[in-house]
């Protein structure tokens, strides 16, 4: 494979690490470099709301490749470097400090950074996020047993972080609008299944939004929309993320809500491509939902590696994702809501249980609540557009994982 003479990725979480990678395993032999913001070295950011921040796992635990990877790789990791603009017709890409990358492709990786807390007073350093190692090192350092831990947002993060922090021995009240965060994803019922945990496990739940935030010593005071207010040591703000666009558009590339990009992960500039939570993919009948999961990101390094080398990127499969609460593991593949019906498989009174959604005679989605054995199966199910009906899906007798590998025998 020759490919470009130079590739630079710029953008060093799993989606840009995952393409160097690959890069290599297809064949490029060209000069490769890899420009991440941060310092630390490349690493995971699942862990940092679950493991990580319940100390179970340190720094060396969670990097994305060993550091002596890169160089075997002939990967040029230049840490703590931003990269300022993409003059892709030039051929460059200008950078915070040091000279000028030369680069004949780009991959845009940037990712995404959390949105704030847009009220009075939530830019208070009491009001933190979390998406970077160094957020996650600050606070774990807070969460010490009986500290008011305040958490604004009930999704995946939001979840996560209150089950963490409670876990700790801190007294943690979870803020949120929605009396069902992730219904537009789980569906009310499962997604009602999923918030009810949490006071189970001793964190209030307040629904509300926070209006404003007041000084509160050394901490803060949340001011909420339904007139309660809640003394906070720390508050984690976990309401989204915004894509890191401002590369794209500087370069003038197509950008609907992410950085439009091709099969190939190819944008609207025939150098530039996109992958990760930055970018999103056409569809059939125009852009599909931009994806922010571990799985996409990995997924569309693959991709874009292939395609910056003008081969065929592997076939898409169905977003999946995972989030960790309470010991209990959620998994979600494909659509779950949507036209068609759901039935369950096990016994949610159990704790242990699949939701699956069957539409037009196929599994297009399904959930597991810590049933661990099955996903895998479900995945090629919904991948592949098996004719399946839901009597068979609901029948624990039926072994999900012979009816997966039934299909992926030619008829
Ligand atoms: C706390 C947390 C827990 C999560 N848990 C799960 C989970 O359980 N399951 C799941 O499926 N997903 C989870 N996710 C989501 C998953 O981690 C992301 O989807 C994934 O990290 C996206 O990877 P990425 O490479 O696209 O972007 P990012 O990980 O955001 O990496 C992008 C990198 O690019 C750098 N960058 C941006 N702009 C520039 C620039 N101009 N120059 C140089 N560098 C730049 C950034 O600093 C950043 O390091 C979690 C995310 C977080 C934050």
């Amino acid at each position: 494979v020759t490919g470009p003479g130079a590739i630079v990725v710029v953008g060093a979480g799993v989606a840009g690490v995952i393409a160097c990678d690959q890069l290599r395993v297809l064949g490029y032999q060209g000069r490769l470099t890899l420009l991440g913001a941060e310092d630390a070295l490349p690493y995971e950011r699942p862990p940092l709301s679950k493991d990580f921040l319940q100390g179970r796992v340190g720094t060396p635990g969670i990097a994305l490749r060993a550091a002596g990877w890169y160089a075997e790789q002939r990967v040029e990791l230049r840490l703590g470097t931003v990269a300022e603009r993409v003059v892709p017709n030039e051929g460059r890409v200008l950078v915070s400090a040091g000279p000028a990358e030369p680069a004949d492709a780009v991959l845009l990786a940037t990712g995404g950074r959390p949105r704030r807390l847009g009220v009075p007073g939530g830019d208070h350093p009491a009001v933190t996020v979390l998406r970077t190692v160094a957020d996650a090192e600050a606070l774990r350092a807070r969460l010490l047993p009986g500290v008011r831990v305040g958490v604004v947002g009930g999704g995946l993060i939001g979840a996560e972080v209150a089950a963490t922090a409670v876990g700790l021995g801190c007294a943690v009240t979870l803020v949120e609008t929605s009396g069902r965060p992730l219904e537009r994803v789980l569906g009310r019922w499962l997604a009602d299944h999923m918030h009810r945990a949490h006071g189970r496990h001793g964190v209030r739940v307040v629904r509300a939004a926070v209006s404003e935030v007041g000084p509160d010593g050394e901490g803060v005071r949340l001011h909420l929309t339904n007139g309660q207010a809640v003394a906070c040591d720390v508050v984690v703000v976990g309401v989204g993320i915004e894509p890191s666009l401002e590369l794209a558009t500087g370069a003038g590339l197509a950008v609907d809500g992410g950085v439009l990009v091709d099969a190939g992960h190819r944008s609207s500039h025939p150098r530039l491509f996109a992958a990760g939570d930055v970018a999103r993919r056409q569809g059939p009948d125009g852009p599909l939902p931009r994806v922010e999961h571990w799985d996409g990101a990995v997924a569309g390094g693959r991709a874009a590696a292939a395609g910056m080398l003008g081969l065929a990127p592997p076939p898409p499969r169905a977003p999946w994702f995972w989030s960790d609460r309470y010991g209990v593991r959620l998994e979600v593949v494909g659509e779950l809501t949507g036209p068609g019906r759901t039935v369950l498989r096990g016994d949610p009174g159990s704790g242990s249980f699949l939701l699956l959604a069957v539409r037009d005679g196929r599994c297009v989605g399904a959930a597991a609540v810590d049933r661990p054995g099955e996903m895998t199966a479900v995945r090629r199910l919904v991948d592949a557009g098996v004719q399946v009906g839901a009597n068979t899906l609901a029948d624990e007798a039926v072994d999900l994982r012979a009816l997966a590998r039934a299909a992926r025998r030619p008829a």
